[in-house]
């Protein structure tokens, strides 16, 4: 799991709680308190501690079996490569577009499967990334890398928080699904969910043969 915020806190609890082998959160942030409204494994006295450290308590105090691995830093570049080829799951719970494309080209040479989610105001987006197969469809497919994105963070533009819970519990639904080959993954569809209408949309995404990180281009 790269990203300890407010889509990590949710999905790493869900995760632990439900027994998962092994968890390894990257994060290289500390608790502040304006974290507290939605990154739900922090209480008030672990504001300045790492977030890692703080997350490794919490859920380990839930479930003392799991075995939580602390990474306080930033995953990137090809920091990536060895936790994700180490993984049966990625899980991307970051909230900038650098760290994505990142993290989708280690999932992509390393050939795990990704769980990404999104969630900014009151929209939210849901995506899984079955790289094992070989018509599955890339990050990059979706968002090229060459392609201008504006960057948008929640720390500067604020996000529901209930939204996140939503999208981070569904990140850790997709992934037991996926280590536990149950139903049909979301490879392939793009969920998006407009909190104020309180609305689901669904959209195919296919591989781009083009793509400069998994096709040809
Ligand atoms: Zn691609």
């Amino acid at each position: 799991m790269v990203g300890a915020g407010g889509l990590g806190c949710p999905a790493a609890l869900y995760l632990a709680a439900a027994g998962i082998g092994r968890l390894t959160i990257a994060d290289a942030d500390k608790v502040d308190l304006t974290n507290l409204q939605r990154q739900i494994l922090y209480r008030a006295d672990v504001v300045g501690e790492a977030k890692v450290t703080a997350a490794r308590a919490t859920l380990s105090a839930v479930n003392p079996d799991v075995v939580v691995v602390s990474m306080e830093r930033k995953l990137e570049g090809e920091d990536l490569l060895a936790p994700v080829a180490a993984a049966d799951v990625v899980l991307d719970c970051t909230d900038n577009f650098a760290t994505r494309k990142a993290i989708n080209r280690a999932c992509v040479k390393a050939r795990r499967p990704l769980v990404s989610g999104a969630a900014i105001r009151f929209d939210a987006q849901l995506m899984v990334f079955d790289l094992r197969e070989d018509d599955a469809p890339c990050y990059a497919c979706l968002f090229p890398e060459e392609g201008e994105v504006e960057e948008v963070q929640c720390s500067q533009m604020g996000v529901f928080a209930p939204l996140t819970g939503v999208i981070g519990a569904l990140q850790a639904m997709e992934a037991l699904k996926l280590l536990a080959g149950i139903g049909e993954s979301l490879s392939g569809r793009l969920v998006v969910f407009d909190a104020k209408s309180a609305e689901w949309r669904s959209v195919r995404v296919a591989k781009d043969p083009g793509c400069s990180v998994c096709g040809g281009g």
